[in-house]
């Protein structure tokens, strides 16, 4: 195989759910594919980094720092509602209901991996209900066991802040991620949070 074909290939293989066959197939497609869009592609991955920001404030990605969202006198930023990822901030977001705002963790407690509380994002969110303006935090992170140990960790890091803390309510499957709930049973286990004592 031709070395550019098989160096795009291997690339293409580490991506999550591509296998080697895929990638392979891939990069002859683009290679088949007019060149405009093979160099729109590659810039877009290049530039990728540079363009993409973390805000400052809730962790979002996004074009701009702060995020939209934390930018947005239309929501309420005394209601913090903490996600394991963006996608899952996305999927809240597209059910379309909540007006409060978002801090994204970036991952789950996940001991086996070695993933521990300093992997999280979780001094930038104490800060921020420290800070004063919080009133109420929500654990979103998915019900699994890693969902539940990140969400008494949240807790735990927070007590004696005077914020109030809820939990999603169930109505999401066990170990189901949120990125892939659906909207209404999104909705509802926000609506229906409740208090962690
Ligand atoms: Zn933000």
């Amino acid at each position: 195989m031709a070395r550019a074909i098989q160096d795009l290939s291997d690339l293409l293989s580490r991506l999550p759910g591509v296998g080697k066959r895929t990638a392979t197939r891939l990069a002859f497609h683009l290679l088949k594919a007019k060149e405009d869009y093979a160099r729109a592609l590659g810039e877009s991955i290049s530039t990728l980094h540079e363009r993409v920001r973390r805000c400052s404030t809730c962790a979002n990605i996004s074009d701009t720092d702060p995020c939209h969202i934390c930018q947005d006198p239309g929501r309420d930023q005394r209601v913090v509602c903490v996600v394991e990822s963006v996608p899952d901030l996305w999927a809240i977001e597209a059910a379309g209901t909540y007006r409060g705002a978002f801090h994204v963790l970036h991952g789950l407690l996940k001991p086996l991996d070695g993933i521990g509380p300093d992997d999280l994002n979780l001094d930038l969110l104490r800060e921020r209900v420290i800070s004063g303006e919080v009133q109420e935090v929500i654990l979103a992170t998915r019900p699994s066991v890693e969902g539940e140990a990140t969400a008494l960790l949240v807790r735990q890091l927070l007590e004696g802040t005077g914020a109030a803390m809820s939990r999603i309510a169930s109505g999401i499957p066990h170990g189901s991620e949120l990125e892939y709930t659906d909207a209404r049973t999104l909705e509802r286990a926000l609506t229906d949070r409740r208090e962690m004592k």
